[in-house]
């Protein structure tokens, strides 16, 4: 079913473990962390962004997300990573995302606080909740060069930026960089435990693939309560069709849809996800949420 993300990123927060965020832009990726969540019983993100718009076209791929999320038997958000303007985040809602990330963070801190506020304001009487990003997450390159220029989250922007946007999560920039990782990712967990003392909303970890597994542990137990995972998947699939012998596409299909599942299984067991699904009826009152843990009503959707 159809879940909000604001609920279960408190839900997750509170219970000491991270919903898994799955960048999906095929039929197979959506399949087969959507296999690995339902096995698991774990509340998922299946999520989309401009740089998969080449590989499918979003405004159809977008209505297969949703549907597979209002059918799923485990809640499931659809959301909008890494939204570079107001218009793309719009056009994410319009078909259908239930969340969205608004990245606004290569603009100075003020400009950053008013677009994300802007944002804020007007998804938040909609029923989506909003992540927003404070720092800079690396960018895909070398690591060591990534990280000569890297701009941390400051802890103390952090606090002044959560108050006054309102947002309700958010990514933070603490040595993690997106893309496969050249030399071994150093995280600042003195940062990252700095932040957790300015803020107490949820954090959010960008490019966790590649980020060794006690480091995505120590981060969780430090308020990080979603993580995100592209990278490995690719590589999950890209095992899978390399190693395949068959010269038979249905077979493959179902060889690589199966390494999917497989991955997200890996990644589901250590962000401790499994199990929380039947979370669900817990009345949400006491984690600030008027709903259930389903998504409210879409009637924004209906208002476009
Ligand atoms: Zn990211």
């Amino acid at each position: 079913m159809l879940a909000d993300l604001a609920w279960w990123l408190r839900h997750a927060q509170a219970n000491g473990y991270a919903i898994p965020h799955f960048n999906t832009w095929n039929a197979e990726m959506l399949m087969g962390v959507m296999d690995a969540a339902e096995e698991t019983r774990s509340p998922v993100i299946i999520s989309f962004g401009t740089s998969f718009t080449g590989n499918v076209v979003f405004e159809e791929f977008a209505w297969l997300m949703r549907n597979m999320a209002e059918h799923a038997n485990v809640p499931t958000i659809v959301h909008w990573d890494h939204g570079r303007s107001f218009d793309i985040v719009h056009n994410a809602y319009v078909h259908g995302n239930n969340a969205i990330m608004r990245d606004a963070s290569k603009l100075p801190f003020e400009e950053n606080v008013a677009e994300t506020k802007r944002v804020v304001d007007y998804f938040h009487p909609r029923g989506v909740p909003v992540e927003a990003e404070l720092g800079h997450v690396g960018d895909y390159g070398d690591y060591e060069e990534v990280l000569a220029h890297y701009q941390y989250t400051d802890p103390a922007q952090a606090a002044e930026f959560v108050e006054r946007t309102g947002c309700d999560a958010l990514a933070v920039a603490i040595g993690n960089i997106h893309g496969p990782y050249s030399s071994p990712p150093r995280i600042a967990h003195d940062v990252l435990e700095a932040v957790r003392e300015a803020v107490d909303i949820p954090l959010v970890l960008h490019g966790a693939s590649g980020i060794p597994d006690d480091d995505v542990r120590r981060a969780i137990a430090n308020g990080v309560a979603k993580v995100n995972i592209h990278s490995e998947l690719g590589e999950a699939a890209m095992a899978a069709i390399v190693k395949d012998t068959s010269t038979n596409y249905v077979n493959t299909q179902l060889r690589v849809r199966a390494a999917l599942k497989q991955r997200a299984l890996e990644k589901i067991e250590l962000l401790g996800s499994a199990g929380h699904a039947d979370a669900m009826p817990v009345v949400a009152g006491d984690l600030n949420r008027v709903t259930d843990g389903r998504a409210p009503t879409p009637e924004g959707l209906k208002a476009q």
